[in-house]
């Protein structure tokens, strides 16, 4: 539908500075490409002023057709669900709350996450950090003061460097970060949070992953799919630089209503996974973020899902389901009930893949 973009851009297409500088960022520039109705476009342009829009011309090339459900334009068009008042917050997750220092969230014994930047090449609509969005760049002071923080607090093995999107830095700024964090003694491990993989993979040249790869300790990426649409060559492309640097790729997917609440499409999205080797690690449940609270599936909605995934395929290809509690509470993993009865010495019956029934001793 949308690959006329990808032919009249043809020279320039794998180039992610022109990527980055064709960002659609106004609803006028969306009209181009979408038949918006004077009502759509007056809605997107609401919306607009407080959630800003913004999409790669390479992300939006993956719809495959022009009405506002296709789940690629559901991710990235502002919707006026999102300025409707909710029950939700911007701050679900009390991440300022578990913040001893500016930009950094100390919740797990053993690991901080460190907000990096608040800029992202294109916007998702159900973005947990959405609240950060206007806020500025973190500062190089603050970087200082979140690595003195990790060095006096031992029991710190990995540092998360997340965002915004810490991809899109600037290379010294980046390059810094992770020199500063894996130059720590009781650092182990980096894990670097990206979307880019999915929005902009042509950001991942050779040379790129050979500098992620200086990291004195491992490095390994955690990406964004939602959806088999977004497994393009561009993509694979994108990993298998990443891979051969020696960087392991994991993905975190969203469960989001009219985008990927279905059995098959996961099915196709996490095999697809497999197939350019990135290992599908959580399934989030959708947190309740105000404005994000219309892509809400329900808690049960995953659990059966999950369930109709179990046996059917790999277990490599599937992740698990989770939902991250209100106030910093932490995250939890779910699993559908196996359960179906215990006797009176403690032994079970099962269900298992085929829903039979299964006595274990
Ligand atoms: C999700 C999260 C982590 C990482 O948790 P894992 O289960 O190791 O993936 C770390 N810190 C914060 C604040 C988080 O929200
Ligand atoms: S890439 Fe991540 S931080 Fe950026 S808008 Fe999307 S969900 Fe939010």
């Amino acid at each position: 539908m949308f690959s006329f973009i990808k032919k009249n851009a043809a020279a320039n297409w794998n180039d992610w500075r022109w990527q980055l500088c064709e960002t659609i960022d106004s609803p006028e520039k969306i009209r181009e490409y979408l038949n918006l109705s004077p009502e759509e476009l007056a809605e997107i342009i609401e919306v607009h002023k407080k959630f800003p829009l913004k999409i790669s011309l390479y992300y939006l090339s993956l719809a495959q057709s022009k009405s506002l459900q296709d789940p690629i334009l559901r991710q990235c068009i502002p919707s006026l669900q999102e300025i409707e008042q909710d029950n939700g917050s911007l701050d679900a997750l009390g991440e300022e709350n578990s913040s001893p220092v500016p930009c950094l969230v100390h919740r797990y014994p053993d690991r901080a996450l460190f907000i990096s930047t608040n800029y992202c090449s294109t916007h998702c609509r159900h973005c947990m950090r959405k609240r950060r969005w206007n806020a500025d760049i973190t500062s190089k002071e603050e970087l200082y003061k979140a690595a003195e923080y990790i060095a006096q607090t031992s029991e710190i093995r990995e540092v998360l460097i997340s965002g915004g999107d810490p991809l899109l830095l600037p290379e010294e700024k980046l390059s810094e970060i992770i020199e500063v964090f894996s130059s720590l003694d009781n650092i182990e491990i980096l894990r670097i949070g990206s979307r880019l993989p999915v929005v902009l993979p042509q950001r991942f040249t050779k040379d790129f992953c050979q500098l992620l790869a200086k990291s004195k300790k491992p490095i390994w990426l955690a990406t964004h799919f939602n959806h088999p649409q977004e497994l393009t060559a561009e993509a694979a492309q994108a990993i298998d630089n990443l891979l051969k640097q020696g960087i392991p790729c994991i993905n975190q997917t969203v469960l989001l209503k009219g985008v990927n609440d279905d059995a098959q499409i996961l099915a196709k999205l996490f095999t697809g996974l497999l197939k350019i080797k990135v290992k599908p690690y959580y399934l989030f449940h959708g947190d309740p973020i105000s404005s994000a609270m219309h892509f809400r599936t329900g808690v049960e909605k995953g659990l059966q899902i999950m369930d109709e995934l179990r046996g059917r395929v790999s277990g490599l290809a599937l992740p698990a389901f989770a939902i991250d509690l209100p106030n910093g509470k932490g995250k939890i993993r779910l699993e559908p009930d196996t359960v179906l009865e215990k006797d009176d010495k403690g032994n079970a019956y099962y269900k298992n893949y085929q829903g039979e029934k299964v006595y274990y001793f």
